[in-house]
């Protein structure tokens, strides 16, 4: 990574999700607006690339949760809220009375997904009775959990599905997890209707789910690793992980986090699909300012994620204070600024600008 120091970080700010790290920004002292403007070179030709994860990690992770178990909201999320991770909860809604629990997970920023209202064997029904079930359970989300969050990812219970099934699942949710192994980047809509994921079962050796992380960093790809309950009390059964196993995941987790991008499986489906079709628009303005913004972008996109892209700077900029700023925002200065790059983070409907102004200290 020391190569990367000589970059500049530029955080655009994440209302969506508490668990996004925050890059290092500061804000402008002094209103350097009335400074002048640093004029890009006559010969400058904008480069600029889509990273293949946010933040230009390595790989992506997501952890996952089935079976809405009381142990999630009791156990999990308060664990993976002490670690800043987000993770993504496929509850079946039938059985849910309190939905306490469930509102807490989504207020902490955790997903919260659709594993059907009954948890049947999807593909032994019609196609009537499967839509009953995703609308069913939707529909019991929506309605119970405060600001009716959207419900953007689908698990198949048993992990049963069918090309008949993807179809209609796909009708109502962006991506949906089954099947088993590492995901390659790059996914194609159809290839996010089966996710694969790697589920985490007895004699519960946690060391293979440490080589499932490296495997996803040599691939440069995503893994969705999934649990069922995790018992306070070590207890465990065929879907029963103890907490002190569930703790080690963590722990490995957390010593490849500086090349893992951590996020909800939708965040992940989304940002696929954005790295996959949106071209990027850099325009120059006046001589003085770039200003750039996402075009193409795939239909259904939503806000939850946003495009890192890396741009080369004009030379001419090199060495003076680099401020960005979104739309009528106020402007704020790249810290670290003796490189020739910066990472932006850019949303669906964000313009990004960047100047440069006198380093009167030079
Ligand atoms: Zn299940």
């Amino acid at each position: 990574m020391s190569d990367r120091r000589m970059y500049l970080f530029v955080l655009l700010l994440f209302g969506v999700c508490g668990c996004e790290r925050k890059l290092e920004m500061v804000s402008s002292r002094e209103d350097p607006a009335d400074e002048p403007n640093v004029k890009i070179e006559a010969e400058y030709v904008a480069q600029v690339q889509k990273c293949l994860w946010f933040e230009d990690k390595v790989a992506a992770y997501t952890i996952s949760f089935d079976d809405a178990r009381a142990s999630h909201y009791q156990v999990a999320g308060p664990l993976l809220h002490q670690r800043n991770i987000c993770g993504t909860f496929f509850i079946n809604t039938r059985e849910i009375k309190d939905w306490s629990g469930w509102q807490n997970l989504a207020d902490m920023g955790h997903e919260i997904g659709s594993h059907t209202w009954s948890h049947p064997r999807m593909t032994a029904l019609t196609e009537a009775q499967q839509r009953a079930e995703l609308e069913h359970a939707i529909f019991d989300i929506r309605s119970n959990l405060r600001g009716a969050p959207p419900v953007y990812s689908f698990c198949y219970p048993y992990g049963l599905f069918d090309d008949a099934l993807r179809r209609v699942v796909q009708e109502y949710h962006i991506s949906a997890r089954g099947g088993g192994g590492v995901n390659r980047s790059g996914l194609s809509d159809e290839a996010l209707t089966m996710v694969r994921g790697s589920g985490v079962y007895p004699p519960y050796d946690m060391t293979l789910f440490a080589r499932i992380l490296a495997e996803a960093l040599s691939k440069k790809g995503w893994v969705n690793v999934y649990f069922h309950s995790v018992s306070a009390r070590d207890d465990s059964n065929d879907t029963t992980i103890p907490l002190r196993r569930f703790i080690e995941h963590l722990d490995d987790v957390e010593k490849v986090r500086g090349q893992l991008w951590i996020a909800t499986q939708a965040q992940v489906a989304n940002y696929i699909r954005l790295h996959r079709d949106a071209g990027i628009k850099v325009e120059e303005i006046d001589q003085v300012s770039i200003k750039i913004s996402l075009e193409r972008l795939p239909e259904n996109i939503s806000d939850i994620s946003r495009l890192t892209v890396k741009l080369a700077l004009p030379n001419h900029w090199r060495n003076h204070k680099i401020l960005w700023r979104k739309g009528n925002q106020k402007s704020q200065e790249i810290v670290n600024a003796d490189g020739d790059r910066v990472y932006l983070h850019i949303g669906r409907d964000e313009t990004v600008f960047l100047e440069a102004k006198m380093n009167k200290k030079r």
